[in-house]
């Protein structure tokens, strides 16, 4: 029988010796990449005028102070010039605006909660920043078949909290639920935790609502499940992120709530073992499986330096994440301990906790989704998300090792096992577009020939868009540029980004 233990998260686990703090300074994205702005307008007072009579006074921000945090991006490598962010209340209100902006040359950066980690929300040069933030109210939720309709500004983990007092869940979770909005995750494509279980929003998303560059409103909210009418054009705009339409409202299919949920903390001698781990998971769990996640032990090391938490079961090169969701607390607790046992006894894990406290699962959690927000500790952090076959998931991460020696601060790897999708973080002391080239350059080349994909959730933005043409044959070039031909023939959506 197994003893089900939780140890209480301690520093005095693991003995590491701090590292020096380090900083992190935003560069201009213009000099990042070094690209040069576009044939568009400058802004001047007469457009603004116009925007202020067509928007309430609040709904306009010019303040230098006021305009950093939308200029700025979340891990504070990039920054833009904007000299104005607009924030529409009304999808009229954001036709006029697009459509104003079109007639009149002048850019525009789409920005919903500004958590993208590839510059697409960052304006490059004088963007105008058009926020979806004002644009947050929940339209209609249809109880029964879990279909939500609401606006694209809405904060993801609102959505969620929302949807808890009708035992209801959104079909996507990720770390930057607190910030992101479903425009921002619709435009991404965004992946996240549960992806494993629910699917992409490809499939969750029913329908949307869209302003194109001219202003243009395009109307796909539909709410049904199945509807094979025409071309599915909502698909153009789910993942284009802001390349070809502004996103306004969402219908999603959201799921019931589990009655129960269960995680396991496991940990495996190494990457082989913890793979063969997530197999019998597979085997063996089935159909209650809601996420398998994957952390190296330097990443563990990393949140021990940079926050207050650590390993709960002690040092192991390679942990584990899984998640279990159902209706049935007995017969899943069950289930998941047998698992555990089995892997203990085929040495898969060497080490593991089992828990259904959600303030447990909660900090578990807590050590893989906090990541991110604490690079900025760690110097520059060059954060890469790739796809993988599961054969050589790991491999990259002593390879990168290898490869940079001293070059690196660190090379660390976390990411959704169950997806293929692996976050591989490096940091250095200092940015600098050399050890950024040395880096990419090799780091994609090999993913491409393992046959990966150099974006996995993110999506390319501005940092990843001159390696779009290594992984996307000419025709499939071309067929993206014609595409926003059409769509943005000015090319005021998001410039500089993507295609
Ligand atoms: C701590 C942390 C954890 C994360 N975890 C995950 C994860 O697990 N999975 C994952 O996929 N991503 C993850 N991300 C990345 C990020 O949160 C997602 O890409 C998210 O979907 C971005 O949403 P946002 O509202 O912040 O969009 P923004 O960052 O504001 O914008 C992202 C892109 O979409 C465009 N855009 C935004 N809103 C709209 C709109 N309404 N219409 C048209 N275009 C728009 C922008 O121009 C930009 O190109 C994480 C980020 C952080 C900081």
């Amino acid at each position: 029988m197994l003893v089900k233990t939780f140890s209480v998260f301690s520093k005095n686990f693991i003995k590491y010796v701090p590292v020096r703090r380090l900083s992190s300074v935003p560069t201009f994205a213009k000099d990042y990449l070094q690209v040069k702005r576009g044939p568009y307008k400058t802004l001047d007072e007469q457009d603004v005028r116009f925007f202020r009579t067509l928007l309430e006074e609040n709904s306009l921000i010019e303040d230098r102070c006021d305009l950093e945090k939308y200029n700025v991006d979340f891990l504070k490598h990039l920054r833009g010039c904007s000299p104005l962010v607009l924030r529409p209340r009304t999808v009229e209100q954001m036709s006029k605006i697009l459509s104003y902006c079109n007639n009149n040359l002048l850019a525009v950066c789409p920005q919903g909660g500004n958590t993208g980690v590839c510059g697409g929300a960052t304006p490059v040069f004088d963007e105008i920043i058009v926020s979806t933030e004002w644009l947050n109210s929940v339209i209609h939720l249809d109880e029964t078949s879990g279909v939500l309709v609401c606006e694209a500004g809405c904060v993801l983990e609102n959505l969620h909290n929302y949807l808890n007092d009708y035992d209801l869940m959104m079909p996507i979770d990720l770390g930057a639920k607190g910030s992101c909005q479903i425009g921002g995750n619709t435009s991404t494509n965004a992946g996240g935790i549960r992806l494993y279980r629910y699917g992409n929003l490809h499939g969750n998303i029913l329908g949307l609502e869209a302003v194109k560059a001219d202003g243009e409103i395009i109307d796909c909210m539909n709410t049904l499940k199945k509807d094979n009418t025409g071309f599915h054009l909502k698909h153009i705009f789910i993942g284009s992120e802001g390349c070809l339409g502004i996103v306004t409202k969402v219908a999603i299919q959201c799921h019931p709530k589990p009655k129960s949920i269960q995680l396991a903390f496991l940990g495996a001698q190494n990457f082989t073992k913890a793979l063969k781990a997530f197999k019998t998971a597979k085997q063996e769990l089935g159909e209650i499986i809601s996420a398998v996640e994957v952390m190296d032990h330097e990443t563990i090391k990393f949140m021990w330096e940079h926050t207050d938490t650590t390993s709960p079961i002690g040092d192991y090169p390679i942990y584990l994440i899984i998640e279990t969701s159902g209706s049935n607390e007995e017969h899943d607790q069950d289930k998941l301990n047998k698992y555990f046992q089995k892997c203990m006894d085929k040495h898969f894990v060497l080490n593991g906790v089992v828990t259904s406290s959600p303030s447990k699962s909660e900090q578990i959690w807590g050590l893989r989704e906090r990541v991110a927000e604490n690079f900025y500790k760690d110097g520059y952090v060059f954060a890469y998300d790739i796809s993988l076959p599961l054969e050589n998931y790991y491999d990259i991460v002593t390879e990168m090792k290898e490869y940079l020696g001293e070059k690196s601060h660190r090379v660390f790897g976390f990411g959704h096992l169950g997806d293929g999708n692996l976050h591989i973080q490096i940091s250095v002391q200092k940015f600098s577009t050399d050890i950024m080239n040395y880096i990419e350059q090799h780091l994609y080349k090999r993913v491409n020939e393992l046959n990966g994909s150099i974006s996995a959730e993110h999506g390319i933005g501005f940092l990843k868009k001159q390696y779009l043409p290594l992984v996307k044959s000419e025709a499939n070039m071309n067929l993206m540029r014609s595409l926003k031909r059409v769509m943005d023939p000015n090319g005021i959506l998001n410039p500089y980004k993507v295609v």
